[in-house]
């Protein structure tokens, strides 16, 4: 193998890359990216960076550079077609780049709503020219929206309130966090965000915007008009794909691959956002959007790229974080309603705990907030296939 092609210059892509020049590749790589800018951080983006406490510098992905990496970068170049029988991929420039394997990490792109298109001070926030908008914006004291209460509305929020601002958030369900979290602690959440003064529309839909050129207020679909200077929209992700539409992949819901990031086009793997892996046992996995599952998945698939199956498949418990005022939420493994649960480690008075949850005794998830050490823990005897009951008593 002399070549392997990276789409998508971002935190799946940079850690392959990494991970294959670690594992001894000493061919040629070449990395595409759309973005004009080297592997940044996501995370930061609607936390620190948008607050103001870190600037770009801080936010690099490699801040003692990529040189040593010997990566040929195309930034600024869209991939715009993936021609599997040629092993080739296109650039919207119309060159093409052979190779002998290609790594998809193309992420995902935030989804929009069908309506605001075009109109200023209506936004999305997923890349740093989205975050660097965001946060000019905020420099004159406007009045905020987000529209949806996940994890990006919400870190927004935070971040846009310890601003200073007036700040209102909209979300259809009854809860912040709900899939997240379930209903019972995105209401805790929500006592913690209107104490810092948020003000929480829930149950509540948006049927449109008024302005011309630019956003003045958002319409509610209970007939409120809410006025609004920036408007926020944090309505969840999709795949980033288009471009492989002809290529014969199964692009449902992200790329589909094997336990180890391998699809069915020889030479062809994916990773991160816009991959959706099979469970180790074989059966169709899901996607995730995660911080963790993108860094561990690009090393993975580098490994299999160059060690074929003797690679193993990846078998992890989803991990996923996030930073909202003063409460450090994070998740591991995949609870859901219905799921037995129980609180541990503190209390929702003290703003510190854990909850465990379980599925016919098996445990199946466990929420943190400001325990992360209990979390870890917990997060080895999911991957051990403990019992519920076991880790009950463990904890108790
Ligand atoms: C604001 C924000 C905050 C977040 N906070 C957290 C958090 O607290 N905890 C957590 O676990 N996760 C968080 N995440 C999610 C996490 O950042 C993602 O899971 C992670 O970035 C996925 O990495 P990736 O490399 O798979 O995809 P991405 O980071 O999406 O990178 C994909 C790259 O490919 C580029 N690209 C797309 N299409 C093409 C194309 N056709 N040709 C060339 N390049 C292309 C994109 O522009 C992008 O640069 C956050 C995400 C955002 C946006």
């Amino acid at each position: 193998m002399k070549r392997i092609v990276v789409a998508g210059a971002s935190l799946a892509g940079l850690r392959a890359l990494e991970a294959l020049r670690a594992e001894g590749f000493d061919g040629e790589l070449i990395a595409i990216g759309d973005e004009p800018e080297l592997p940044y951080d996501r995370p930061p983006l609607s936390k620190q960076f948008l607050t103001g406490d870190w600037d770009e510098e801080r936010i690099r992905l490699r801040r003692q550079g990529v040189e040593d990496l010997d990566v040929t970068w195309h930034l600024g170049e869209r991939a715009s077609a993936l021609l599997p029988d040629e092993r080739k991929v296109q650039l919207a420039s119309g060159e093409t780049i052979a190779w002998d394997a290609l790594l998809i990490a193309t992420g995902s792109m935030a989804r929009e709503l069908p309506f605001g298109a075009g109109l200023a001070g209506v936004q999305v926030l997923r890349s740093l020219a989205d975050a660097r908008a965001l946060r000019e914006s905020l420099g004159s004291g406007p009045r905020v929206a987000v529209i949806g209460a996940g994890f990006i509305g919400m870190e927004v929020a935070a971040s846009c309130r310890q601003r200073g601002l007036d700040v209102t958030v909209i979300e259809p369900l009854a809860a912040p966090l709900i899939r997240g979290l379930g209903e019972a602690l995105g209401r805790h959440v929500a006592d913690r965000f209107r104490a810092e003064g948020v003000d929480l529309r829930l149950g509540a839909g948006v049927e449109g915007f008024d302005g011309e050129g630019r956003v003045e207020a958002v319409r509610l679909t209970d007939g409120k008009r809410l006025p609004a200077d920036v408007v926020v929209v944090g309505i969840g992700v999709r795949p980033a794909t288009d471009w492989l539409a002809g290529s014969g992949l199964d692009v449902r819901d992200g790329v589909a691959c094997d336990g180890a990031g391998a699809t069915a086009s020889e030479g062809v793997f994916a990773a991160g956002d816009v991959a959706r892996w099979a469970a180790p046992d074989g059966t169709p996995g899901r996607r995730y959007e995660h911080w963790t599952h993108a860094v561990e998945q690009g090393v993975h698939a580098a490994r299999r790229i160059l060690h074929g199956e003797s690679a193993g498949t990846l078998d992890v418990v989803p991990y996923v974080w996030s930073d909202q005022f003063d409460l450090r939420i994070a998740i591991a493994g995949e609870p859901s309603a219905g799921d037995d649960s129980f609180l541990c480690h503190g209390s929702l008075e003290e703003g510190r705990f854990l909850v465990l949850f379980g599925h016919e005794d098996r445990l199946c998830g466990a929420v943190s907030f400001g325990r992360p050490r209990q979390l870890h823990a917990v997060r080895r005897r999911i991957a051990e296939g403990a019992l519920f009951s076991d880790v009950v008593a463990e904890n108790a």
